[in-house]
């Protein structure tokens, strides 16, 4: 029974201190702080420059109109859409083309030697390392990025 609780205590100890934890909780706190900011900007920066545009003196949260008397407030749903929209935006632009453009080129891609099976450059024809005739291209002998 000791050896049990002893052997699962530290498979848990392995479990949560490996990197995959650290990651999450680094990437927790990053999407915690990347959502303030971007609300931040939506409702202290975007939203007042419209309403100075504007020249009124409107809050977007309070924006409602009233079906019998029951208030449909709409203006909170304007910023929180505009919020999702400022997200997705940057998120596109900032890590999704920058990831692809990575992952599509060609710098990065290596292929593997039959021969001695240390990766070579893509467009090489013989290996760096055994100095063997390295295939032609073939999708299956191309490696995927690996990104650190
Ligand atoms: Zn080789």
């Amino acid at each position: 029974m000791l050896y049990y609780i002893k052997k699962n205590f530290s498979l848990f100890r392995d479990f949560a201190f490996s990197d995959t934890i650290i990651y999450f909780g680094v990437a927790g706190v990053l999407a915690v702080q990347f959502v303030a900011l971007v609300n931040s900007f939506v409702n202290d920066f975007f939203l007042q420059l419209i309403i100075s545009i504007s020249g009124s003196d409107l809050n977007f949260d309070q924006l409602n109109f009233k079906i019998n008397g029951t208030p449909i407030n709409y203006g909170m749903t304007i910023t929180i859409l505009l919020n999702f929209v400022i997200i997705l935006t940057l998120l596109y632009f900032l890590i999704i083309l920058p990831y692809k453009a990575i992952k599509t080129s060609k710098v990065l891609k290596k292929k593997t030697c039959l021969i001695c099976f240390n990766e070579c450059h893509i467009e090489a024809t013989k290996c760096y390392h055994c100095h063997e005739n390295l295939p032609e291209k073939k999708e299956e002998n191309v490696l995927k990025l690996t990104l650190i």
